[in-house]
């Protein structure tokens, strides 16, 4: 992978230590502690405007948020690294922060897809697991069982508790598979209405209770473009943060080249040689198809099906 983005987490989560209180609070306070702060689930970074130099995620210690962090409307422990521990801290619940100075400096809450590509490689990873438990903490506030009782967080952001039916929920990651159809020297892209004009992309869709992964590509391809995949071969997953999701990267043999399209789901599709993408690539490809930029998972199969 070139410019890979959420895979290259570099944080020891240390899951075992999450439910001791006195640990997680002692660390708390040690200032060489490093705090994420998010408003409204963006993260607040310190933007490069030196086109050579990776923006920044902006961090803060125990002493700088003072009493916010009292404030704060969740809490999650991130993990370690080389010493040092994170966490991320949603104040959006604090109307004021955006004016508060002394916090904000140069710095702006940017959402996490923007601001991907201008960070470093490790940044992209912390962001994916401290933007994806804030999505989570957000969306499950109350029991599902118990209507309108209010869920207690614990161990330290990562377990939420109903005390009145003692339910215990944990965060959620949702499954989606993202396959490139090949036949001979060709691989299909598809073109849904949403995209923007002449951006063509690998075939998509949420995995589904009780399903393989292969099952779930073979059904997706199939309903997609009518293709009848033969081989399933998985490849590499990203992180994918909005909110939570896995995108499970695969390539797919299929039986004949027949597209037979579901308008609603695919306006378009093309089957392109390896000739044809290095065309897109460098911008010449007589259609002015592109591709999703590399920090998609969706261009890094395209580029592991050329070379391979
Ligand atoms: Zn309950």
């Amino acid at each position: 992978m070139n410019k890979t983005v959420f895979t290259n987490n570099p944080l020891n989560r240390t899951a075992n230590l999450r439910n001791d209180v006195n640990w997680i609070n002692s660390i708390k306070q040690d200032q060489k502690t490093n705090y994420i702060i998010f408003y409204n689930e963006k993260p607040l970074i310190n933007p490069s405007s030196d086109h050579s130099k990776n923006s920044e995620i902006k961090l803060f210690n125990f002493n700088q948020l003072g009493n916010l962090l009292d404030e704060a409307q969740y809490l999650v422990f991130l993990g370690q690294n080389e010493g040092e521990s994170f966490f991320a801290v949603d104040l959006s619940n604090i109307e004021q922060i955006k004016e508060n100075k002394n916090i904000i400096e140069e710095s702006k809450f940017i959402d996490v897809r923007s601001i991907a590509p201008n960070l470093s490689s490790e940044s992209t990873g912390i962001l994916a697991q401290a933007k994806s438990m804030i999505s989570w903490n957000n969306t499950y506030t109350y029991c599902t069982k118990c209507s309108g009782v209010k869920l207690e967080t614990k161990d330290a952001g990562y377990k939420k508790l109903c005390n009145s039916c003692k339910t215990e929920f944990f965060p959620r990651v949702d499954p989606v598979v993202i396959m490139l159809p090949t036949y001979e020297d060709k691989c299909l892209l598809g073109r849904q209405k949403i995209f923007p004009p002449r951006m063509y992309s690998a075939l998509a869709g949420f995995l589904e209770p009780g399903e393989t992964i292969e099952d779930a590509v073979k059904r997706e391809i199939n309903e997609e473009s009518g293709l009848t995949a033969i081989d399933v071969e998985y490849k590499f997953t990203q992180p994918w943060p909005f909110p939570f999701q896995l995108m499970i990267g695969c390539l797919a043999n299929v039986e004949n080249d027949i597209l037979n399209l579901d308008n609603d789901e695919l306006e378009d599709a093309v089957w392109l040689s390896r000739e044809d993408l290095n065309r897109v690539f460098v911008g010449k490809s007589p259609q002015r198809i592109w591709i999703p930029p590399a920090m998609a998972i969706a261009h890094q199969l395209i580029v592991h099906w050329m070379h391979n």
